[in-house]
């Protein structure tokens, strides 16, 4: 039995049947899926849930498939991981990572939205899945329409990181790398997937791409035993994950799985491409679009498809936005590494920055709890690190050769003290 019971324009209310269609033909408005949830608050519990498989189909009933899932059946149920170490560095008292840099099988939060775009693109019949990607997406499309042996198109920004680009290609893709920033890419996109009738993971299969990240926020609320935490940090590019957190939230509240009222949900992003962060210290109700220039390539989207609802959120939540620099978000990467041995990507440093940079501001108090989103893997983009880190020692093979390095540390190290 499904639980899912169509789409609705989240704007005017409209409801329409669950297709592929992705805003509302009275008002443009995007819309979003619809459960029924009476007989979710009747027949799901925490002990069910805890029941099941290890993955993001362990919260099903909100999801929006009408049969079984397709693919994803290790994705999701990611570490969160208590950061004493880094807790201890920002003075905080509890302090937690939910890290899906080791999401399966791709490595990014990208594996929750796109197991369930799959899953639904599946049942909906559709020949051709691609998706408009700044990196992450396409790995992930890629990866699943591999798995699942769906002939897949991955349209990409020339510029991105080659680690990026060979993730996607590994699997066999007709990756498509286009002469514009990611929002060039995503226009084109959105006329293909018109004129052909394929189904884009984040255009018009945004409906249920989106409703995938909602298990990010699930997974949080169960690790903590069932709790909110105070605060919690995100990352914004086109701005799907963030509000998505906030719905699942609500949803496990009213499903009767948790009590209490929801974190402070503060956006973070690059001051490279930070529309959503000018937007909310301008009072504005949409972010005026930016053209990007950050090493922060996967959230480099300067004209944010739900930039609207990630600034209602925010403010709903009683949360701020912190933006931040290259320079700042190269200390980080660092810093989680240093100090919890975490490989992130430029995204999750803009997180810690920008979470560092709302603690000073008093934002986050030190004595609440609060958990930092880490979305993606450090392995891809190594390149952007090559310049800032310590070089490794060159030695002969001697043990001779050995203690004369070990000794010359040594006489540094007094040298430096002294
Ligand atoms: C896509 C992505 C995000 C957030 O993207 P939204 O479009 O705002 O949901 C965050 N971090 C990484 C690493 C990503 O790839
Ligand atoms: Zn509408």
């Amino acid at each position: 039995m499904s639980y899912f019971k169509g789409l609705q324009c989240s704007m005017c209310q409209k409801e329409f049947a669950a297709e592929a269609l992705y805003v509302c033909d009275s008002c443009l408005g995007p819309l979003e899926a619809v459960y029924d949830s009476d007989a979710i608050r009747r027949d799901l519990s925490r002990e069910v849930i805890e029941s099941r498989q290890p993955n993001l189909w362990r919260y099903r009933e909100f999801l929006p498939i009408d049969g079984q899932p397709q693919t994803g059946f290790f994705s999701g149920f990611t570490p969160l991981v208590r950061a004493n170490r880094l807790a201890e560095e920002l003075g905080m008292e509890e302090l937690y990572l939910k890290d899906d840099s080791v999401n399966h099988p791709s490595l990014s939060y990208k594996d929750r939205v796109v197991s369930v775009a799959a899953s639904r693109a599946i049942e909906l019949g559709v020949k051709v899945f691609g998706c408009a990607s700044t990196g992450n997406l396409g790995n992930s499309v890629a990866a699943h329409a591999a798995r699942l042996g769906l002939e897949c198109y991955v349209f990409i920004p020339q510029d991105l990181e080659p680690g990026k680009i060979v993730g996607s290609a590994v699997c066999g893709p007709h990756v498509v790398g286009i002469d514009g920033n990611y929002d060039d890419v995503n226009r084109l996109c959105t006329q293909v997937g018109d004129r052909y009738g394929w189904g884009f993971a984040n255009i018009n299969l945004r409906a249920y791409y989106a409703e995938g990240a909602k298990t990010y926020g699930f997974e949080i609320v169960e690790g903590l035993g069932w709790k909110f935490p105070k605060h919690l940090v995100c990352p914004v590019a086109g701005g799907t994950l963030l509000p998505r957190i906030r719905r699942g939230f609500r949803e496990m509240r009213e499903a009767g799985l948790v009590e209490g009222d929801l974190p402070k949900i503060h956006a973070a992003q690059a001051n490279g491409c930070a529309p959503v962060v000018t937007a909310l210290e301008r009072d504005l109700d949409h972010p005026e679009p930016v053209k990007p220039n950050t090493i922060a390539k996967s959230i480099a989207i300067g004209n944010p498809a739900d930039g609207f609802h990630v600034l209602e959120t925010v403010r709903k939540t009683g949360g701020a936005g912190a933006s931040v620099s290259d320079a700042e978000i190269i200390e980080c990467i660092k810093l989680l590494a240093r100090t919890e041995g975490i490989f992130t990507e430029p995204a999750g440093g803009t997180t810690l920055a920008a979470t560092i940079q709302l603690i000073k501001r008093g934002v986050i108090p030190k004595d609440e709890s609060l958990v930092v989103c880490i979305t993606g893997n450090g392995y891809k983009t190594a390149d952007v690190m090559t310049e800032h880190i310590q070089k490794p020692s060159s030695l002969g093979r001697t043990l001779q050769e050995f203690e004369d390095f070990i000794d010359s540390q040594n006489k540094h190290h007094l040298e430096g003290a002294g």
